[in-house]
């Protein structure tokens, strides 16, 4: 994160940490017998991986997670020591250090096993593991051809005093589309991996499946655990589930620059490389100071909304590198006013899910994306 105390400028993502911690309790009165892991990989979903892994820790989340081993041992050296699970792992990578660090390390293979043990053996403490089924997401997850083998082996490596099986995890491939029918076959053959793994002798303090969707709109897949990500920031799983608000989530993050220059131009103008939009008639254009490189989306060129002096405006022309154009029509602007790209809607802006339409893209993408140069302003 690049969390800034210094003055805003240019542009900046205000993010709502009161949003976060209101929506970690949101979520855990959803799933109200189950703990509660917030996900904060890819930087907290672009929002800031270490405030808002406080924010989600005071509010009762008793496990984080993220994607990387790097990004959990982050976590820990920003000084958190409460649980945490990281499962994006490739061969060589950096297990005895995870494991020393006290991070449940999962497990999608039989390699990823032995690397484990044999960080254990040269020298670690007992490694906590979490094996996961690919239960018909066809990603990443052992498949249930392999899970007998993957049991086997772990339990005889716990057997060994080497590692202890911590959890039986899965994911979900379509719990934003309710009704969707690999939901009800996932369950399934996650129930039954779990009770194999059982017979094995594996007992795991922590079943777990249910990502956001599945936390907000399906209590039977929540089990011992629940791992929601895209709703910890406030912003829904898709337009199916429904509005943040239906939820009581509410979207930590605010996009905002300051306008940088406003000019009046005649009829006929080009606006922007290649001169997609022409200015219809004399009209006043303002420039707003953040651009691809920044996270907006190139392909919401000529249809991001913007707020700009109370109304929308759209996009005029291509996003460039670093700045796009709006056409303000009869109004004006002044340099340094306010553009507001998204943030949680009720001051009449657009939201992310706005953003997302506009890009052909989803949500998660627009506040993930958000680049590394607009610095985040905590509230
Ligand atoms: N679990 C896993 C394995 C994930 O990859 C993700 C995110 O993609 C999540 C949970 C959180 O998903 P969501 O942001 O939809 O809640």
């Amino acid at each position: 994160a690049t969390g800034s105390s210094a003055p805003p400028t240019r542009a900046r993502a205000v993010v709502d940490l009161a949003a976060v911690r209101a929506n970690v309790r949101a979520l855990r009165d959803r799933a109200p017998r189950s703990e509660l892991m917030a996900v904060v990989k890819s930087d907290g979903y672009g929002h800031g991986a270490v405030p808002c892994a406080c924010a989600a820790r005071e509010a009762g989340a008793s496990w984080l997670a993220t994607a990387t081993p790097q990004e959990a041992l982050a976590l820990r050296a920003a000084g958190d020591t409460g649980r945490m699970l990281c499962w994006l792992w490739t061969p060589g990578g950096p297990w005895g250090e995870a494991i020393a660090a006290d991070i449940d390390v999962s497990v999608s293979g039989m390699w990823a096993l032995r690397e484990a043990v044999e960080a254990v053996r040269t020298g670690g403490r007992p490694a906590r593991v979490q094996l996961k089924i690919d239960t018909g997401l066809g990603r990443n997850g052992c498949a249930p051809d392999d899970w007998l083998e993957l049991v086997g082996a772990a339990r005889a490596a716990e057997a060994e005093g080497v590692l202890a099986v911590t959890g039986v995890w899965s994911h979900f491939a379509c719990a934003d589309e309710p009704g969707h029918p690999s939901i009800a076959a996932q369950l399934a053959v996650f129930r039954d991996a779990v009770a194999a793994a059982e017979r094995a002798g594996l007992a795991p303090e922590v079943r777990h499946m249910a990502n956001s969707p599945a936390t907000l709109t399906l209590p039977e897949s929540h089990f011992d655990l629940v791992r929601p990500g895209i709703a910890v920031y406030g912003v829904s799983p898709s337009p199916e589930i429904g509005q943040p608000a239906d939820f009581g989530l509410r979207p930590a993050m605010t996009l905002a620059a300051d306008i940088a220059q406003v000019k009046r131009v005649p009829a006929g103008h080009g606006v922007s490389y290649g001169h997609h939009y022409v200015t219809p008639g004399e009209t006043t254009l303002a420039l707003v100071p953040v651009g691809y490189a920044d996270g907006i989306p190139r392909h919401a060129s000529g249809s991001g909304p913007v707020l700009v002096g109370g109304k929308w405006r759209t996009v005029a022309g291509r996003v460039a590198m670093d700045q796009f154009v709006v056409d303000l029509g009869g109004d004006t602007a002044e340099v340094g006013d306010e553009a507001v790209l998204f943030g949680p809607g009720d001051r009449g802006e657009p939201t992310a899910e706005d953003w997302a339409r506009a890009a052909g893209t989803i949500a998660y993408e627009i506040v993930t994306r958000i680049g590394q140069r607009v610095p985040r302003v905590y509230v």
